[in-house]
């Protein structure tokens, strides 16, 4: 490796492709896939062959400290000092006068996982409250609480070599040929070399990733649970299911037989409204497979029901016994490329560390003393949308930002600004001035971007890489973990004086010890020798591990998986008269979020430009609206006016809108989140984001 040569991963989805990045004499970077990873061999897609135009292109970056004493005054330049010693008064001030629940963070599952660590740390472990959570509220919390009751803990069990491994995929509420493209790459490639292979898609959309699908059932959205029990029976009426495995290594299958005999195929089949056949021939590839792999993302995750609809996926895994056997498992396609890490650190609401337990007193005081901070309190945080609730009812008063854009990302969006009108104090932690959180903040904080700083990340695969830093922030900007840990000197606590980055990470990996995804021993240098490595990590032989529940000893008390049958009553917003079309989200194939990275990258504008609305031809046409035409969509929250995209692919009777635009300039209606529903799994916390009711009209 050239001196100027670092490696990293790309900061995108939880893919987590392998990246070089070479700096050259002008300061410059470029980036290339690394062809030694195991994930990727070099391949990039459109977003990671791209990075390098973001990390050049700093016109937008915030290079200073800034502040203002009032909404009213205009932004002043000040020095960190200032800034800090202001804000940890600030927050000082309302923990006395309204107790440590009165502020809150709000942080992204792209922190890297030291970040995320001081973070919980600070707030957890020193200020005594739990108000921490991140967008990955918005992303995997489903399907972290259906791992946990089906499997006894937050624990993806696959690798990636089992897509190699496998003939049979089951793909539900997923685009990953768009969302997930460098596996994706790899299940085609696979398929073309075993066209016996089985590929399954679920989604009412005809994506690109259906294209390759051996069958694609377009499904009425909301009706996933009433698949996979349809498929479920039958799979046990074919006795495709494996009986020594259920009888010996799960428990609830009497109760799942009962739930899922209460409905035929062919009731499924009209209110999923599709071919009872298809149904049919589902069960029937399934059952003739010897593996079973079942993926799936924000499809089911961002649901209402969201929990209840991954473990009646992950069921099929269970009834017929393929789990932690080579080509085998349930496999959840993480978004963000460090949700995972920032679950290993307990950086949510209700998380403690190494998957520790809040409600656990044992736990806690184990976390406590080891931090030696303050008490723990046993009391959930606020989640995601409940902490921008609290800010519009006054509970609570001050919010910290960092690394993500709520006021493009979070649903029903304008709630949202209202919220931050509200608040009584918000510092926003930024690498650019685009996002428009920066017009509530009180508090202004340059941070630095990827590859300005170090730290690792753990992708969908429980895989940590270790990122390098190769060029210097601009400006003044501070790595993340640096401004946290300095805000935490100044409020007077004590732990947080690190020499440096791995410092935080090996604390990190001592709180794991004992654990079940247990990294202890583990430093940079291991990592590096590796390449990457995939928890849990075993000290002795200093090895990771592929795959989990191989020996089908699993993490629940019982040490047996839990087959859970909750109801499928749909608790979405149904279509009405006044608002009679189904809205579902989601991205398109070169943008990132909220585009404050790939939105500057000209060449990833070409694919799609602007946010359009995707209508079935048959609906377009009974309304009179023509491809590209102004149309205006409403829902009970708000409106969005864009063009129409007239398509064949999507299901009648449904819309699409891509997640990505926010307010430009002073127009927020391309925001398709000023339309979708705050409605919240009642487990997870999880928003029904793919699920709305809505009216278009021709505008
Ligand atoms: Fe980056 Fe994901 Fe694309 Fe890989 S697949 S290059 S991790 S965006």
């Amino acid at each position: 490796m050239k001196e100027t040569e670092v490696t990293s991963t790309c900061c995108y989805c939880g893919v987590g492709c392998g990246v070089k990045i070479q700096l050259d004499k002008h300061n410059a970077v470029t980036v290339i896939g690394d062809g030694e990873h195991p994930v990727n061999r070099g391949k990039l897609c459109s977003k990671g062959m791209n990075l390098q135009y973001t990390v050049n292109d700093k016109s937008d970056r915030l290079l200073y400290p800034q502040m203002r004493y009032h909404r009213n005054m205009p932004m002043q330049r000040v020095s960190w000092e200032d800034a800090l010693t202001r804000t940890a008064a600030v927050f000082r001030t309302m923990m006395d006068k309204y107790g440590p629940d009165a502020v809150a963070f709000y942080a992204s599952g792209q922190c890297l996982t030291e970040e995320y660590y001081v973070i919980n740390k600070l707030i957890k472990g020193f200020i005594g409250s739990n108000n921490i959570d991140t967008n990955s509220r918005l992303c995997m919390s489903s399907a972290v609480a259906a791992y946990k009751m089906a499997l006894g803990e937050d624990s993806v069990p696959i690798c990636y070599d089992d897509i190699e491994l496998s003939d049979c995929f089951l793909v539900e509420g997923a685009n990953p040929a768009w969302c997930h493209p460098i596996l994706w790459r790899r299940v085609e490639a696979h398929k073309a070399n075993h066209p016996h292979t089985k590929i399954i898609v679920v989604d009412p959309r005809k994506t690109d990733s259906a294209a390759i699908a051996d069958l694609h059932l377009q499904i009425q959205p909301g009706t996933d649970m009433v698949l996979n029990y349809a498929i479920g029976r039958l799979l046990i009426e074919q006795d495709d299911i494996d009986h020594h495995f259920i009888a010996h290594h799960t428990a609830g299958f009497e109760d799942y037989k009962a739930r899922v005999f209460e409905r035929t195929a062919t009731e499924a089949a009209h209110i999923c409204r599709i071919p009872e056949y298809e149904i049919r021939q589902a069960a029937t590839y399934i059952g003739e497979s010897k593996t079973l792999l079942t993926m799936w993302t924000m499809g089911l995750n961002q649901s209402v029901k969201g929990v209840d609809k991954n473990l009646s996926l992950i069921n099929l895994n269970l009834i017929t016994g393929k789990i932690g056997k080579p080509g085998s498992g349930p496999f959840s396609l993480t978004g963000q490329p460090n949700a995972m890490g920032g679950r290993e650190v307990g950086g949510l609401a209700n998380l403690l560390p190494a998957h520790r337990d809040l409600k656990n007193e044992a736990h806690r005081r184990e976390v406590a003393d080891f931090w030696g901070g303050t008490t723990l309190s046993d009391k959930p945080g606020l989640t995601a949308t409940e902490m921008f609730k609290a800010l519009a009812d006054g509970k609570l008063k001050a919010v910290w930002i960092l690394c993500t854009n709520p006021l493009t990302s979070l649903p029903d969006t304008r709630t949202v600004e209202q919220a931050l009108e509200k608040a009584k104090f918000v510092v926003v932690q930024e690498i650019s001035n685009k996002p428009q959180t920066l017009a509530y903040a009180d508090v202004i904080l340059p941070a630095a971007a990827w590859a300005e700083k170090e730290g690792t990340m753990t992708n969908s695969e429980r895989r940590i890489s270790h990122l390098h830093k190769i060029i210097d922030p601009p400006g003044e900007a501070l790595p993340d973990a640096e401004i946290i840990c300095r805000f935490a000197k100044k409020m007077g606590f004590a732990g947080f004086d690190y020499p440096n980055t791995e410092a935080i990470y090996k604390e990190h990996t001592r709180l794991t010890a004992r654990t079940n995804l247990h990294i202890e021993g583990l430093d940079y240098t291991q990592i590096d020798k590796h390449k990457t490595i995939q928890w849990p990590y075993n000290k002795r032989r200093k090895i990771g591990t592929t795959r989990l529940f191989a020996d089908h000893d699993f993490y629940t008390p019982s040490r047996k998986a839990i087959i859970h049958s909750p109801d499928t009553d749909l608790r979405s917003e149904l279509p009405d008269a006044a608002f009679p079309f189904i809205l579902t989200t989601g991205r398109i194939r070169d943008q990132w979020h909220t585009m404050s990275k790939t939105g500057k990258v000209s060449k990833l504008k070409q694919h799609i430009s602007e946010s359009q609305l995707e209508i079935h031809r048959e609906d377009a046409e009974r309304l009179g609206v023509t491809e590209g035409q102004l149309v205006e969509i409403t829902s009970r929250r708000g409106n969005v006016r864009v063009k129409a995209s007239l398509s064949t692919s999507i299901k009648p009777g449904c819309v699409f809108l891509p997640m990505h635009w926010g307010k430009l300039g002073d127009t927020d209606l391309h925001r398709a989140n000023n339309l979708t529903n705050p409605l919240l799994d009642p487990i997870s916390k999880e928003p029904d984001f793919k699920f709305c009711a809505v009216q278009v009209v021709p505008y």
